[in-house]
């Protein structure tokens, strides 16, 4: 039997543990906080996941949530415009093909750690260092770090300077989760809604939730500009007000989404920055052993294309893949790089999404965006982007492609 530790329980980790699990593996899940710590602690993401990655849920029979969570059918754009004015300047929606889903990964992570330890896993809590997986090198065959983002393991997977855009968070970043005050739920888009504007962005969908469904909404300011007016907040309360005045100044013709409505918990909001970066995946210990990375620890994106979760799930399916395809061979720095390449092959399309949206939108993507407006295949095709960004590549990273496209399918 093959002994594998995964340190870390979220998205990419407890996917991982159990699928293995599911095929016979005996797997450890070395993690900081237990079921009850994730369930009543923070809310920790807005984690929209869309049918690719929730695809290989389901295949595993992960998806214990289908039914009760609310779908999120489409993709509703707004742009501001002139300042001043209170519609948006582009306004368009478009259904995704098959819908998503947010289930609030407090409510996933502690039923998959719970679910994983009823089926026999092994689950040791403690805040791992780098220095403490010297001891996991020597008891399991394969050590694999789903910490999440974050320096903690900086020095042990160095930042891939040709693959990493950026050296610094790109934004101020905030979420707040909010539930109706009365009986009556708000007339809420069943999807997710997106405002564009010069400071920033803002995305809010339905999630289901620890005490039911609430309806996220997350915030994106440009550094130093006024979206980016969340670090001084320490409650709740504050924090709804804050997220009103936002809605009012920036994205007017969004305003209405909290109407009704107050924050849905005391922890149910965050703000904080976090700093885009591709790592090389195959850490080396003083041991000389390798470790190797998944999620976030290897791959981290700003969430403004919603793509983080997604990513996490993706590695755990091409970390599997090639597990289960490795058999009984040893599992060395070649099968590690393997394993990583096949989930980069998907995570540079969701990569270069996620970094070309913080950067000024470049004239045939404000073009796209706009005839989406008026040419439902274009809205079509750019929101399913979200589901699979690998069509990014090739069309809206090539301007004179893009702006044939349009020319053609506006005929
Ligand atoms: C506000 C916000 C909104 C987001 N919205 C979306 C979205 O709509 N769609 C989307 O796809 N993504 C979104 N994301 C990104 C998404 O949440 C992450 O990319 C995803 O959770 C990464 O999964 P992971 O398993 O790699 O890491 P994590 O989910 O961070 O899990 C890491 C795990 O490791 C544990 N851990 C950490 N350190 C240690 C340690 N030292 N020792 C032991 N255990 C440790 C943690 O407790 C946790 O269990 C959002 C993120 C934020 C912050």
């Amino acid at each position: 039997m093959r002994r594998i530790v995964i340190v870390g329980a979220g998205q990419a980790g407890m996917l991982l543990a159990l699928g293995l699990q599911r095929h016979g593996y005996q797997i450890t899940v070395v993690t900081d906080r237990s079921a009850e710590e994730l369930r009543t602690g923070r809310v920790l993401s807005n984690q929209c996941m869309f049918d690719k990655a929730l695809r290989f849920e389901r295949d595993q029979g992960l998806n214990f949530w289908d039914g009760r969570v609310p779908p999120v059918n489409g993709i509703a754009f707004g742009a501001a415009g002139e300042a001043g004015t209170t519609s948006p300047a582009i306004s368009w929606q478009a259904p995704l093909d098959n819908p998503g889903q947010s289930v609030d990964q407090r409510v996933k992570m502690s039923d998959w750690l719970t679910e994983f330890a009823d089926r026999g896993g092994e689950v040791r809590f403690s805040r791992m260092t780098p220095e403490d997986l010297e001891e996991l090198a020597r008891e399991f065959e394969l050590v694999l770090v789903a910490a999440g983002r974050g320096p903690q393991f900086g020095k042990l997977f160095a930042r891939d300077d040709s693959r990493s855009v950026f050296s610094e968070p790109q934004r101020g970043i905030s979420l707040i989760y909010v539930v109706p005050t009365g009986s009556e739920a708000p007339d809420w888009y069943q999807g997710v809604t997106f405002g564009l504007c010069a400071d920033g962005e803002f995305f809010s969908l339905p999630v289901l939730s620890v005490n039911g469904p609430v309806h996220g909404l997350y915030f994106s300011g440009i550094n130093g500009g006024p979206i980016d007016c969340w670090s001084d907040i320490t409650d709740a309360g504050q924090f709804f007000e804050q997220a009103e005045k936002v809605l009012r100044n920036h994205f007017p013709w969004l305003a209405p989404i909290t109407e009704g409505t107050q924050p849905a918990g005391p922890l149910d909001f965050l703000h904080g920055r976090i700093s885009p970066v591709v790592r090389d995946a195959v850490g080396t210990l003083d041991s000389g052993a390798k470790v190797l990375a998944m999620g976030d620890t290897a791959v981290t994106n700003d969430p403004i294309a919603g793509q983080g979760a997604n990513m996490a799930a993706h590695c755990a399916a091409a970390y599997q893949r090639t597990i289960l395809e490795q058999g009984a061979e040893p599992f060395d720095e070649q099968f590690m790089r393997r394993s990583f390449d096949r989930f980069w092959d998907t995570a540079q399309h969701a990569t270069r999404f996620s970094n070309d949206l913080l950067l000024p939108a470049p004239r045939h993507v404000v073009a796209t965006l706009a005839t989406a407006q008026t040419v439902p295949a274009v809205a079509h095709r750019f929101a399913q982007l979200f589901n699979d960004p690998s069509d990014y590549t090739g069309w809206l990273t090539d301007e004179a492609a893009a702006m044939q496209y349009l020319t053609a399918a506006s005929q």
